[in-house]
């Protein structure tokens, strides 16, 4: 396949979709994340039901076709009984069963004597075989074929039908042009894959559940390889450039240490080294600094900063929210004090007057790091020489973001720090080979929180136990439940939960949730810190990274709702002082899944492991934070079901990326990753 031909293939797919009627032109393209060919495509079904099963072969509850003859319309005897036709198929009889029907219409509809094709879910009832209100009931019987088969199920939401993206699905498989394989061919015939064409038309339409899963898992191998391609290609484009070479000294290091209140972690210690022996390298930096809530981050942020300084250079720590953002300034500024350094703190609340004090300063390089949010990428600020960009809470940016601050230097250094734990067997697909350093331990002065299991019923109980805690001086987190992805019943929720402790709690309570403004919720928070209340009611949105180091007690209604990542850091918010913590764990309605799901939580507080559970439980998809990145979204693999297809996707692009570019430009990884992780 020549240039030309490949880019008639992607203009094809990059076509919009055709063949959409006009009512479903605005939710279709919602439903499948755009209203290209591709987007349609690469909308999965869900999952399949398979109609292909005769009546004689069907058990109850499975689903069946079948031609059948009508026999007689049974009128119901009272309200509220069904209107029923009997059927007989093969000398067996069934009831159809219809509820609030239009006696005119079916009677109309299936005249007794004729052949119909119906199919449904079989069921029994009193001793007759029946189906109710069944999916087709067509009096055209040369639809059978086409309705006996396996039928893709997508998501749907309201206003559009199955059957309807079935059907636009169908009419822009038409045109679907082939690909040159870019699959080895080995693979492809130890797995028994068929080409992307095929694979992609019985997706969509199998002839058997076996062979959609072969198609599914063709699409995720082609998903994951251009992903590792990509990640190669970033690496080639932006690291392995030549950078700055640093000599370390380690001049502030001593210095600073006996500044710091407590001896760093073995762990703390080796990111340390490692992150120093990067900075070293003629490479340009992209290091991924990873470990569990408070295991201590930022402490190591701020040696890799020190590096930099050390060498005339400047860093930037950039924080998602401007309180995070404080909370980091105040402890670096006093761990610094015993040094030449110097230091800002730039947010959107730093008066103008001293705004332009520090970006002359930072302009000049009489400043020698800056510690900001947003503010920091702002157009007119301006360094003499970035040296380093720290972006704390990393998934909480948008790419361009990242990339406004990075692109204040030339050729910057990038240390990404996270709180998102992402489990060994991940760590190489997600990031390919990012060095990351890993922080697993936590500081020995952490007590575990111990974490308990309770009826929601019994929360009068906890409201009383809270009360004697708080009498005590203790400060605690109420989590309200998360309803869908409806922020407006979430708050719902929390504003009843918060008028309900209002009453033992008075104004000893707060609330705090995401329809606040970012300025609100940070007063929110400062009040908190400053002990101006002592039980802060949250719906999920809750800041992370906020240190309220007296806050001991985290309680989480309908934890039986929550993954187990997220319910991890969600504890995290406490057990960060020296007092004994405390997580409740509410449940209203447990089964025995997310019973065990619970007890996880109780047994362990090492969020690589819960993170890895949570992966067995869930798939990969939430745990990564990839929809708040957005540039991690598989749309047919999951990175752990599909953990052996990553393995070979990664060790296969490690050959030459040339011969697949078309490969890349159609799940679109230049692009996206051009502009994500690596810039
Ligand atoms: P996170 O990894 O969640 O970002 P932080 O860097 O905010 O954690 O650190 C959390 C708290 O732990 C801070 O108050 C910090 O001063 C403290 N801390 C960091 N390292 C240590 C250590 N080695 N021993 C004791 N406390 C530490
Ligand atoms: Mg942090």
């Amino acid at each position: 396949m020549n240039v030309d031909e490949q880019s008639s293939v992607l203009t094809f797919l990059n076509s919009k979709i055709e063949n959409i009627p006009k009512f479903h032109s605005a939710i279709l393209p919602k439903l499948c994340g755009g209203d290209r060919v591709v987007d349609l495509l690469f909308y999965k079904p869900l999952s399949y039901v398979d109609r292909s099963k005769s009546l004689p072969d069907a058990q109850v509850g499975e689903f069946t076709t079948f031609v059948a003859k009508v026999y007689e319309h049974q009128r119901p005897t009272s309200r509220g009984r069904p209107y029923r036709v009997i059927v007989e198929s093969e000398s067996q009889y069934l009831f159809i069963v219809f509820f609030n029907y239009s006696v005119k219409y079916l009677y109309k509809l299936f005249p007794v004597g004729t052949d119909i094709v119906i199919s449904g879910k079989l069921e029994k009832f009193a001793e007759h075989w029946q189906i109710t209100h069944p999916d087709y009931m067509l009096s055209d019987i040369n639809l059978f074929k086409e309705i006996a088969c396996i039928e893709p199920v997508y998501q749907l939401c309201r206003g559009i039908t199955n059957k309807s993206i079935r059907n636009i699905i169908s009419s822009n498989l038409k045109d679907l042009p082939d690909l040159p394989e870019w699959i080895d061919e080995t693979l492809i015939k130890q797995k028994k894959w068929l080409n992307w064409k095929e694979s992609i038309i019985r997706l969509h339409r199998p002839s058997s559940l076996a062979e959609a899963e072969v198609c599914r898992e063709r699409l995720a191998y082609d998903e994951l390889f251009a992903y590792q391609l990509a990640l190669k290609l970033a690496r080639e484009n932006h690291v392995k450039k030549e950078g700055k070479e640093f000599i370390i000294l380690s001049k502030y290091k001593e210095q600073v240490l006996n500044e710091l209140p407590f001896q760093l972690t073995n762990d703390q210690i080796r990111a340390i080294d490692e992150i120093s022996e990067r900075q070293k390298s003629r490479y340009r930096m992209v290091s991924l600094l990873q470990g569990d809530v408070g295991s201590g981050k930022t402490v190591v942020a701020l040696f890799a900063m020190l590096n930099v300084v050390e060498n005339n250079m400047q860093a930037a720590l950039m924080a998602p929210t401007t309180i995070l953002a404080e909370q980091h300034y105040n402890w670096i500024e006093e761990a610094l004090s015993c040094t030449d350094i110097k230091v800002a703190l730039l947010t959107g609340k730093t008066a103008r007057k001293e705004r332009k004090i520090i970006m002359n300063e930072l302009a000049s390089g009489i400043l020698n790091i800056v510690i900001g949010t947003h503010a920091l990428f702002q157009a007119n600020v301006t360094f003499k020489n970035l040296g380093l960009a720290v972006i704390d809470e990393q998934q909480r940016f948008g790419v361009i973001q990242r990339n406004r601050l990075v692109g204040k230097g030339e050729n910057t250094d990038i240390l990404f720090v996270t709180a998102t734990p992402i489990p060994r067997t991940l760590q190489q697909a997600m990031y390919g080979d990012v060095e990351c350093s890993i922080l697993r331990e936590k500081p020995k002065s952490r007590l575990p929180i111990k974490t308990v299991i309770m009826n929601v019923k019994k929360v009068s109980d906890i409201i009383q136990r809270l009360k004697d805690a708080i009498n005590r001086g203790e400060k605690a987190y109420w989590i309200c439940p998360y309803i869908e992805e409806n922020e407006e019943l979430n708050i719902a929720a929390a504003e009843m939960r918060f008028q309900e402790l209002q009453k033992t709690f008075f104004d000893r309570v707060g609330i705090i949730h995401g329809k606040l403004t970012q300025e609100q919720k940070d007063q929110v928070m400062f009040s908190f810190k400053r002990n101006e209340f002592s039980l802060l009611v949250a719906t999920t949105v809750i800041e992370v990274g906020i240190d309220v180091p007296d806050a001991t007690i985290m309680i989480i209604e309908n934890a039986e709702q929550f993954g187990l990542s997220q319910l991890h850091q969600l504890r995290g918010r406490v057990g960060r002082g020296n007092k004994p913590s405390f997580c409740v764990l509410l449940y209203d309605n447990l089964s025995k899944s997310s019973y065990s799901k619970l007890k996880i939580m109780c047994e362990s507080q090492d969020g690589f492991y819960i993170a890895e559970k949570d992966m067995m439980l869930r798939g990969s998809g939430d745990i990564l934070g990839t929809k708040q990145s957005g540039c991690m979204e598989f749309k047919f693999a999951d990175l752990y079901e599909d953990r052996e297809l990553l393995n070979l996707a990664y060790n296969s692009a490690k050959g030459t990326i040339a011969n697949f570019e078309l490969l890349l430009d159609i799940f679109e990884y230049r692009s996206r990753l051009h502009f994500s992780k690596f810039q």
